[in-house]
């Protein structure tokens, strides 16, 4: 895997806590993983030391846990359940009052990530209607990525064209080795991560040191255990619509909401305007939704979506088939977390691959 990127640096962990540091410095909220309740979530830090030192993460259909690694990486574990999503699109906000947010700083954005707030950017950014307060924490954020050199076993990045490397959207990116001395390679990818790249303490890169991350990069994407099925799945989730398949997984689905709570693209919201009780203040307050709620889908009497099966295919045709239509991309990255997170394992993966089979000559 080429990552073509210009020749990096190297910093060590010393390099990464100044690196938070400077990002402070410069007035902003650094938001990076933290170790926290058996997970990996994103929180705002106050130094580098705040970072996971030695966590790794086990995933699997309806599974997540964490275990000491033995060695000190930093961002060697799998996504977590929260995604950056809830910093540019809040779980709850209010939306009748002018807000002035601080400059954002997110350290350590996957790949997958990466893609995901690029999708959100189409959701929320676009012309005519872009929306304002989505704008204001995205445009001003810096972000820092890293590559995943060791993907989680529900991860299919590779299959859906997002990792193991970083490719673009952001302001430096790192790759993690820790055989040989535990070090960052740094690139920049926009002026502003220059310019903060040059006030870190650093090095460069060896040549030695950029092929052996590309190799590690390389062999990432080489050990992904699920995939898409190689197919054009706009097509097959159009044709899919009558499949016996989405009663088989409604007999398993809780429509607990959980994919779509953890998924990074899923934007679905509701607004919701909440009054004093003696009715002489109002305000209003947007928060996420999901369309696996009956009432999601509630219009003049009724809801159109009554079963499990109808909320699931929409969930599924609208993330890998309909998205496109909309805003010309697919609305999953492949990070995994749905499948991790969802109580009943089911797969986004092995469902898709369930619909392709169905098309096959029996
Ligand atoms: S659908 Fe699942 S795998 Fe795809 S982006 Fe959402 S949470 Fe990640
Ligand atoms: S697919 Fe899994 S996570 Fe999603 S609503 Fe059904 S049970 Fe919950």
């Amino acid at each position: 895997m080429r990552t073509h990127r210009p020749a990096p640096a190297v910093i060590d962990r010393n390099g990464l806590d100044q690196l938070v540091k400077l990002l402070i410095a410069d007035g902003r909220t650094v938001i990076g993983p933290v170790e926290r309740d058996g997970a990996i979530v994103l929180d705002e830090i106050e130094s580098g030391a705040e970072l996971p030192d030695g966590v790794g993460a086990e995933t699997g259909p309806g599974r997540y846990r964490l275990h000491r690694r033995a060695d000190r990486a930093v961002f060697n574990h799998a996504a977590g359940p929260q995604s950056w999503k809830r910093f540019v699109h809040p779980v709850r906000q209010r939306v009748d009052a002018p807000e002035e947010p601080r400059p954002l700083a997110f350290i350590g954005v996957r790949p997958c990530d990466l893609a995901a707030l690029s999708v959100l950017d189409g959701v929320f950014g676009a012309a005519p209607h872009p929306d304002r307060r989505y704008q204001a924490r995205r445009d001003r954020a810096f972000v820092v990525a890293v590559d995943c050199v060791e993907p989680g076993a529900t991860c299919f990045c590779a299959s859906a064209g997002t990792g193991p490397a970083a490719t673009g959207g952001y302001d430096l990116v790192l790759t993690e080795r820790v055989e040989g001395g535990h070090r960052f390679l740094v690139s920049a990818g926009t002026v502003e991560g220059e310019e903060v790249l040059e006030r870190l303490t650093r090095r460069n890169a060896t040549r030695e040191e950029a092929a052996e991350a590309d190799r590690a990069l390389r062999g990432a994407a080489e050990s992904m255990e699920r995939s898409l099925p190689a197919t054009d799945l706009r097509a097959l989730l159009a044709r899919s619509r009558r499949s016996e398949r989405w009663q088989e997984i409604a007999d398993r689905c809780l429509a607990c909401a959980n994919c779509t709570m953890v998924c990074p693209t899923c934007f679905c919201t509701t607004v919701e305007d909440v009054t004093d009780l003696r009715g002489g203040r109002a305000e209003r307050w947007r928060r996420w939704d999901s369309c696996f709620d009956p009432d999601f889908s509630y219009t003049a009497g009724g809801t159109v979506r009554t079963s499990v099966a109808s909320r699931y295919r929409q969930w599924m045709s609208h993330k890998l088939g309909t998205w496109h239509d909309q805003f010309g991309t697919s609305g999953c990255v492949g990070c995994g977390r749905c499948i991790a997170w969802c109580p009943a394992g089911i797969d986004i993966t092995a469902e898709a691959a369930a619909l392709a089979r169905e098309e096959e000559p029996r």
